[in-house]
């Protein structure tokens, strides 16, 4: 037997908690104030990083270099970032769906100092695709680096330095009855399930995109084998009025987003899926959906939504304390979290 992670909590009710690890079975020891000792078998239990990982890039729509260190954190911290170039006032701002500003191209949160990170979708997907629940970002700039326009660089980036599990109990909420939100023809709903689906159809007159329709149940590494690697993508129309409106000024085809003009693809190394586009937007919506604070035992479809209307979607879901649970997961419901089992052989060749 294996002791993973012992930790002594300052916490009255606590005098000593563990994690050990036999044969893959995870087993806690926490021995109260008051001396009592309880021993749980076989419970899933959180994870973070095992060390920090930097990342350097350019800001899609600022054009910055930023710096990017994603640290580890104790149990029950969630997802955190730190404007490290905030010097005075409140830098940190939690990764909630409730602090999320309205905006078409990217997911921006927003403290209530006004101190705000964008375009953290990607490395959100990440995160929720490696079942890190517990991490520290710390960014000296507004805006996330795009990297290739995927989330690979990031999953590479966790994976290799590994995940560790941590002494506490997998939490997830679990959606108990149907809800959905519509804007015009997009819509995205959220359907009760015994673990985490998405579906999403996109219609685009492009002739190059069209229609794309994909289902993945986001287990045992699915996310990483099927979509981390899949970059973001625009119309070259779009990228010429947005620059034109002073945004994408990081954006290069070249290196980091697929560009679509009628019937041409202008891609690095040609497209990485022949439906990288919907693959696409499934990972955006994964990246979204973390920010519910903690991973979903849902089933969600979505019908050329975006990141604005998945945010509603949430804010929807929340809105009513009967439409979700916060449950303690199980064995079973945590082998189909997003996160369950994933490993560096599942990283895709092309990335
Ligand atoms: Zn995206």
């Amino acid at each position: 037997m294996r002791d993973v992670l012992p930790i002594c909590y300052s916490d009255v009710s606590c005098r000593y908690k563990a994690l050990f690890e036999k044969t893959g079975q995870s087993l806690y020891l926490t021995i109260a104030a008051n001396g009592v000792c309880r021993v749980t078998l076989g419970k899933p239990v959180q994870a973070t990083l095992k060390t920090p990982v930097h990342f350097q890039g350019t800001g899609l729509h600022t054009g910055a270099t930023v710096h990017l260190t994603i640290r580890p954190a104790s149990t029950d911290y969630g997802i955190w970032f730190k404007r490290t170039d905030v010097l005075i006032g409140d830098a940190m701002i939690p990764a909630r769906w409730d602090v999320v500003e309205q905006t078409a191209l990217c997911t921006r949160i927003k403290n209530e100092a006004g101190v705000s990170v964008s375009t953290i979708e990607h490395l959100m997907a990440a995160l929720a695709g490696c079942g890190i629940h517990n991490a520290l970002i710390e960014i000296d700039a507004p805006e996330v680096p795009i990297l290739d326009g995927s989330s690979a660089d990031f999953v590479h980036g966790f994976l290799k330095a590994g995940i560790v599990r941590q002494a506490a109990p997998v939490w997830a909420i679990k959606v108990l009855q149907p809800v959905s939100v519509t804007r015009g023809d997009a819509t995205a709903a959220l359907l009760p399930a015994d673990e985490m689906r998405i579906d999403f159809h996109i219609d685009f007159t492009d002739e190059a995109i069209g229609q794309q329709t994909k289902e993945l149940n986001l287990a045992n590494g699915s996310f990483i084998r099927e979509l981390c690697n899949s970059r973001t993508f625009c119309r070259q129309a779009d990228v010429e009025a947005m620059q034109a409106s002073g945004l994408a000024l990081g954006g290069d085809p070249a290196e980091n987003a697929v560009v679509f003009d009628g019937a041409d693809v202008q891609a690095k190394g040609g497209l990485r899926h022949a439906d990288e586009p919907v693959r696409h937007k499934m990972l955006d919506a994964m990246g979204d959906l973390y920010l519910a604070g903690a991973p979903l035992l849902a089933h969600y479809r979505g019908h050329r939504a975006g990141h604005s209307l998945t945010n509603a979607l949430l804010r929807e879901l929340f809105s009513q304390p009967d439409n979700w649970r916060l449950v303690e997961c199980g064995a079973s419901q945590a082998a189909r979290l997003p996160g369950a089992g994933v490993h560096m052989g599942e990283f895709p060749a092309v990335a």
